[in-house]
């Protein structure tokens, strides 16, 4: 999915340590987010990605 800011691919994966899904093991799951790499612009997916 292209950056809905500037249309750029360049993005990167990262997690959105403010949202906290679930724990697993006392150890805290995070949301993740994109970013792109040209305009810094961050934004969550509708939904996760199915693996
Ligand atoms: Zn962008």
């Amino acid at each position: 999915m292209p950056c809905p800011k500037c249309g750029s691919t360049n993005l990167i994966k990262i997690e959105d340590k403010s949202t906290i899904l679930t724990y697993v093991a006392h150890t805290p799951v995070y949301a993740k987010k994109y970013k792109c790499l040209d305009c810094g612009y961050e934004w969550r997916p509708k939904e996760e990605e199915k693996t």
